[in-house]
């Protein structure tokens, strides 16, 4: 049994040689939430719509996507279609080189079939590595979780701003393996409390997330407490953690979120580190992303 997960794409996609059982799964998980029954979320999707539609209606908006982008920065719903329809001419022009270098694969394997959603995942694997040879599985080796955290990710922001890190285990924390750091300004002040919590755990959930535990304010006098989780694989006991290169990058941008909570310098709890327009805040974690190929870092 494949079990459907809770995401857009589902992980199996990419190893399904049956092509019938991919179609399945995509199937299956493309009419989650719409086959009937208490689970069928169309009546609540549309009930939300007329709801958002009235409230913006309300205020005097021409649409809801009008009243939500008004304190973002895209501002208005033309600059949103612009920078769309902007990227849906190189984007279609990426999708149909990508699919044609999919169907020369599918016809070399004498597959007989026009490549369709289903097979995606599972040829473009098989398209990397026939012209790169390239097997994620050999980086790792090089990224193991304590260097990359301390001396890549850590390292970056030193050399940025000056901060430093110096974990502490005075502190309780909900998990063994939680560990926690004091983060200090270039001047040796104290800065923030830096909470990062690396493993997967059957009641944890998936995914990769920066969130505040203290929220930064100079009303309540607080200080903030940040915490980073990803969900690497726990190696075996003695063996060290090693990471695959989007494992590297998933821990350096959740460190970029982080820093954007301990920069924080605000008065209003409510406007504290990344309460920011939503389609700014996904720029300090996306930045920071880049210093992971730096090669001073
Ligand atoms: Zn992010």
């Amino acid at each position: 049994v494949i079990p459907v997960v809770n995401t857009t794409q589902q992980p199996p996609m990419s190893q399904l040689s049956t092509r019938g059982t991919r179609e399945k799964l995509l199937n299956t998980s493309m009419i989650r939430g719409a086959r009937g029954g208490e689970f069928d979320n169309r009546n609540v999707v549309l009930q939300l719509a007329k709801l958002r539609a009235e409230r913006a209606e309300l205020l005097g908006y021409d649409s809801y996507a009008a009243y939500s982008l008004e304190d973002q920065t895209a501002k208005d719903t033309a600059s949103v279609n612009k920078l769309l329809g902007d990227l849906t001419a190189p984007a279609v022009r990426n999708a149909k080189k990508e699919a044609a270098e999919i169907q020369a694969v599918i016809d070399a394997e004498k597959g007989g079939f026009q490549v369709a959603a289903q097979d995606w995942n599972y040829y473009s694997d098989k398209v990397r590595t026939a012209k790169y040879a390239f097997d994620a599985n050999q980086l790792k080796p090089y990224f193991e979780f304590n260097n990359v955290l301390e001396k890549g990710a850590f390292f970056a922001a030193t050399q940025l701003w000056g901060i430093t890190f110096k974990q502490r285990t005075d502190l309780p924390t909900y998990d063994p393996d939680v560990r926690v750091y004091d983060v200090f300004e270039e001047n040796g002040e104290h800065l923030a409390i830096f909470v990062i919590d690396p493993y997967a755990r059957s009641n944890k959930r998936g995914g990769a997330w920066m969130s505040s535990l203290v929220d930064q304010s100079f009303l309540l006098n607080q200080k903030p407490v940040i915490t980073n989780n990803l969900n690497l694989t726990k190696p075996a006991a003695g063996e060290p953690t090693l990471l695959t290169w989007d494992e590297v990058r998933t821990t350096f941008h959740e460190l970029g979120h982080a820093t954007h909570g301990w920069f924080s310098k605000v008065k209003y709890p409510r406007f504290s580190g990344t309460n920011v327009p939503r389609d700014y805040v996904e720029l300090p974690s996306q930045v920071y992303e880049m210093w992971m190929a730096w090669p001073e870092v």
